[in-house]
């Protein structure tokens, strides 16, 4: 079976998402590219409390079928389009955590006002409505994220979100820290006007975390 390692990885990627109530039953996706030619992504239709490492499928970036049990998900063709325009991207995690979500249906971007917005080099924007599972998806989510300032996760209007990363491990925990964001930017809502934090604050706060490893 091709690709054993990033099968384990991510398959436990999906499962630390499903624990952490970020996807849930078979919504939500994740895919990492295995290879120049290969890409490895979770299947269409399998709850995630019963996938295993073997039901990851393998295709190429064309999204022609390589190895697997199943079909490879629905989201493929915003995967891939996150690839072919983002070439630093190593891995892809597609959520539909709920506060993140809710303001992806009201189409309100999350700015940075704690230390987890910092995961995103600016607010998380909101791409442009598209239907899912269609590559308008894939090309309004990345054009959301080549607006200025460069970002490596979105919003999907009324839809989810999609984290890009250079590793399965920082693509997950982006996902994370931007659901954390989204909640505690929801709950500053109910009793006031939560302040921003401002650029000479991320700054200050950046360079502080960069001579302290590790990052926020
Ligand atoms: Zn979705």
């Amino acid at each position: 079976m091709l690709y054993e390692e990033l099968r384990k990885s991510l398959h436990k990627t999906v499962i630390d998402l499903y624990q952490k109530d970020l996807i849930q039953l078979n919504s939500g996706n994740v895919s990492a590219r295995a290879s120049a030619e290969h890409l490895a992504i979770t299947p269409t239709g399998i709850p995630y409390d019963r996938m295993t490492p073997e039901d990851i499928v393998i295709i190429d970036f064309g999204g022609a079928f390589v190895e697997g049990l199943y079909a490879p998900s629905s989201e493929t063709p915003m995967h891939i389009a996150v690839y072919k325009n983002m070439p630093k991207t190593a891995a892809v995690v597609h959520s539909h955590s709920p506060y993140a979500l809710a303001f992806a249906t009201v189409g309100k971007s999350i700015p940075i006002i704690c230390t987890e917005g910092l995961a995103v080099r600016g607010p998380v924007p909101v791409a442009e409505y598209a239907c899912p599972g269609t590559e308008a998806q894939g090309r309004v989510a990345v054009q959301a994220m080549k607006g200025p300032p460069s970002v490596t996760a979105t919003l999907l209007k009324n839809h989810g979100v999609l984290s890009a990363g250079s590793s399965l491990a920082q693509a997950y925990s982006t996902a994370c820290r931007i659901e954390m964001a989204a909640k505690v930017y929801f709950l500053a809502l109910q009793i006031g006007t939560p302040d921003i934090l401002t650029e000479k604050q991320i700054n200050e706060i950046r360079n502080v975390y960069s001579s302290k490893k590790p990052s926020p």
